[in-house]
């Protein structure tokens, strides 16, 4: 059983799907890791640090993969990565799958196995395959972090011989994973902390993290959760109640951050050019959402647009911008994940096709689409 690791070949990609730690614990399955020399440099690993591990090291991606059983990635191949891959072989990254249709139709004609750990189903015995969570928990964290550099104040209130600093208002705006990191790293720093949710159950999870709750809660907020502890793509009325409720609120703040999503739809636009321009110089959003369209009318990837004075951050990858952190708890999630393909006493692969884990990630097999989510049967 062989598990190559190669250099993510998209140059804003700075993590790595290996560390040492799970190299270490790869081995220990019975598998042969080879890993590409460079792959973890921009974590923070060096290759001698996964040598160390019992990896082998290779020069190149080509020799890398070679006939290797699993790819383990960060991001989906290209083509032209997976040009090298052996027909058959298993490939598990963030796969990207919603409106990337082509691109898994030509994974499937490739012969490659391939799953999305983005669609790992929420259950208890997957919680620590969770990439979703264990990179939004960064994201949130680092928004912060991004909001408070962008801003040209001090967070916490500050009583001082020259004066009093007033604590800076941060409001988040979405509170799942990310937004509850978010909020739990603004009060840290102290700044006066609000929040809002369309899902019912945020409301006392936001208050457990010492901040207050604003949301219009109507009927339909109080059922606006899938049975996935998803929001749901709520009304235009209710919108356009939240919207009023929202851009009052946000005249008042100085950080603003967006972690609004619903998956595989366009995130919701939450924050208005007028929003924007209704809060005070110096001001700062910070679009998590960016690249899925953004929550903020004025964001754009990969930038920091001022507007009328107001920064609007939206970096793109900001897991990333945590690298060293993002990839350990990333290879854990996938270490996890491969541990259950694996069958011990054989050391060897043992694909449980019909465990759930597997039914919810697999995107391509038998050269063909066979998520029901993607497949072509569905659309
Ligand atoms: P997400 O990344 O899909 O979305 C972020 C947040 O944005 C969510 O809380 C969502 O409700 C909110 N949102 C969507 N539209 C909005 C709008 N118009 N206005 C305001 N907010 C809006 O969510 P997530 O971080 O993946 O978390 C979703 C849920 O899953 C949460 O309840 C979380 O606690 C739960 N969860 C469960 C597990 C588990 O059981 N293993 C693991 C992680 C998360």
């Amino acid at each position: 059983m062989k598990i190559a690791i190669p250099v993510e070949t998209d140059e804003a990609e700075p993590r790595v799907a290996a560390t040492p730690e799970t190299v270490k614990r790869l081995v220990g399955l019975g598998a042969d890791i080879v890993v590409q020399a460079g792959a973890g440099l921009a974590s923070g690993i060096r290759d001698a640090e996964f040598e160390a591990a019992g990896a082998k090291l290779a020069p190149t991606a080509k020799d890398t993969v070679a006939s290797a059983d699993v790819v383990l990635k960060v991001r989906r191949p290209t083509p032209d990565e997976f040009a090298d891959y052996k027909s058959g072989a298993l490939v598990i990254a963030i796969m990207d799958p919603y409106g990337n249709e082509a691109a898994l139709k030509a994974m499937a004609e490739a012969g490659l196995v391939s799953f999305a750990m983005e669609l790992m189903p929420r259950i208890t015995r997957a919680q620590v395959m969770d990439v979703l969570s264990s990179q939004a928990n960064l994201a949130g964290y680092r928004a912060v972090i991004d909001g408070a550099a962008e801003y040209g104040r001090a967070m916490p209130m500050m009583m001082t011989a020259a004066g009093t600093v007033p604590a800076a208002k941060v409001f988040v705006m979405g509170a799942g994973v990310a937004g509850l990191q978010a909020i739990a790293t603004a009060r840290r720093l102290g700044a006066v902390v609000t929040a809002t949710d369309v899902r019912p159950a945020a409301k006392e999870q936001v208050e457990s993290l010492g901040a207050k709750f604003i949301a219009v809660e109507d009927d339909e907020f109080k059922q606006a959760e899938t049975s996935g502890g998803y929001a749901k793509e709520m009304s235009k009325e209710y919108q356009a109640k939240q919207a009023a409720l929202v851009a009052a609120h946000i005249a008042k703040q100085d950080i603003v951050i967006t972690t609004a999503l619903i998956p595989g739809r366009p995130a919701p636009k939450l924050v208005s050019k007028e929003m924007v321009e209704s809060m005070k110089q110096g001001s700062v959003v910070v679009d998590l959402a960016v690249e899925r369209g953004g929550n903020c009318e004025l964001s754009e990837p990969g930038a920091v647009v001022v507007h009328e004075g107001v920064k609007i951050v939206g970096h793109n990858n900001v897991p990333g911008r945590l690298a060293a952190t993002a990839s350990a708890l990333y290879a854990k999630n996938l270490f996890a994940f491969v541990e259950t393909l694996v069958d011990k006493a054989a050391k060897a692969l043992a694909v449980k096709w019909d465990d759930e884990l597997v039914k919810a990630t697999c995107l391509t097999k038998d050269g063909a689409v066979v998520h029901p989510s993607f497949s072509p049967k569905h659309a």
